[in-house]
């Protein structure tokens, strides 16, 4: 495709001056910032699809994650009102506004004040207007009150596909990533709270104890909290040589299956996770209307045991008629088109 040639097109009379195409060694570039190609799908659809082909998630975008399950399991109609707690790159979002419409709308939630100007920008040139998409910056803790100030008692359907996007993983400037250098930071707003950094030189041992061992099942979880408690972490790259350093003992695969571990009870710390998904779960069945109905996407131990239950409390409460018995998983197709769905749970609840 013309549009993939390795000159840029003539830039638009308005464009500025001529940039020169960053340089980088090899035929394929290999750092984030240099990948422009990837983070411009609608202009280089056919390096985006080669990306896809390859099993893997090109710069700056999200595969949304087990699309077909969760389109039968809500069942939308038109007319419903819904809500997507978490829009990331709007994969999910895009689908179901298709199946809102006519007459329906879809309020779009999330709490990344980078990512969400250029999701709400991509779903309206899709033609989305404001009369059938809203974009809320928002943590979906707050659901109640964002149907409350649209007067609306309720909504029909409600889909939340927990943890981080892959856009949010692949950007080194926002420190999710072991494998990127960047700045130690894993806070999804970051105009929030305090980066991973800050976090670990004033997180006290036991108290990090607990948060590797609740939020990643870490086994060697007081070993690791004793080396990097207190400690000042500038980067990512530097935190994850101090995992590997902490655990001389053990096996190499061991070693390197800690490094993601560390960085995944980290994200959901620093975030608070856990605390948004329990205030949402307790909130869930007065946000959604008789009949209507949730799906969750969940990708550890912690966050499906939290659903679970709360769906099972429900159901004994009489606040759902119905819910998942059973989890769905991603199919083995899914698996190997995009690995990282792999950990990824389904499970869904119907209000009485
Ligand atoms: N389904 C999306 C991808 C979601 S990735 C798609 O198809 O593109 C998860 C998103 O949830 C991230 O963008 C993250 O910023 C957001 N998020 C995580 N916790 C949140 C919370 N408590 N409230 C609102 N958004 C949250």
């Amino acid at each position: 495709m013309s549009e993939d040639s390795e000159a840029l097109p003539a830039p638009a009379p308005d464009a500025g001056p001529h940039k020169r195409r960053p340089r980088y060694g090899g035929k394929y570039p290999r750092r984030f910032e240099d990948k422009y190609k990837e983070r411009q799908p609608e202009r280089y659809q056919s390096t985006v699809a080669k990306v896809l082909a390859s099993g893997k998630t090109p710069a700056g975008m999200h595969r949304p994650i087990m699309v077909q399950e969760i389109l039968q399991v809500l069942a939308l109609q038109p007319g419903q009102v819904a809500v997507d707690c978490t829009l990331g790159y709007g994969g999910h979002a895009q689908e179901l506004l298709k199946r809102l419409l006519p007459g329906g709308r879809l309020f779009g939630l999330d709490v990344d004040p980078v990512e969400l100007p250029k999701t709400e920008l991509r779903l309206r040139s899709l033609g989305f207007g404001p009369e059938v998409f809203t974009v809320c910056r928002s943590n979906y803790a707050g659901l109640p009150r964002i149907l409350g100030a649209a007067g609306l008692p309720g909504a029909d359907r409600i889909l939340a596909d927990l943890g981080v996007s892959s856009m949010q993983l692949d950007d080194p400037a926002r420190g999710f990533s072991y494998k990127l250098e960047g700045p130690l930071d894993m806070r999804m707003n970051p105009q929030r709270g305090q980066p991973a950094s800050e976090f670990l030189r004033k997180v006290l041992p036991e108290q990090l104890e607990s948060i590797l061992a609740e939020n990643a099942d870490e086994p060697r979880a007081a070993q690791l909290a004793r080396a990097l408690a207190g400690k000042d972490f500038k980067t990512a790259t530097e935190l994850a040589a101090a995992v590997r350093q902490a655990l001389p003992n053990s096996k190499e695969r061991e070693r390197e299956l800690a490094v993601p571990r560390v960085f995944q009870a980290l994200r959901i710390a620093v975030n608070e996770e856990l605390s948004a998904l329990e205030s949402f779960l307790r909130e869930l069945p007065a946000c959604l209307n008789p009949g209507g109905r949730v799906a969750i996407l969940s990708f550890h131990s912690g966050e499906d045991r939290r659903v679970k239950r709360a769906f099972a409390a429900g159901l004994r409460s009489g606040a759902y008629s119905g819910v998942a018995h059973e989890i769905a998983r991603p199919t083995a197709e899914e698996c190997r088109a995009n690995p990282r769905c792999t950990a990824a749970k389904l499970r869904w609840a119907q209000r009485a």
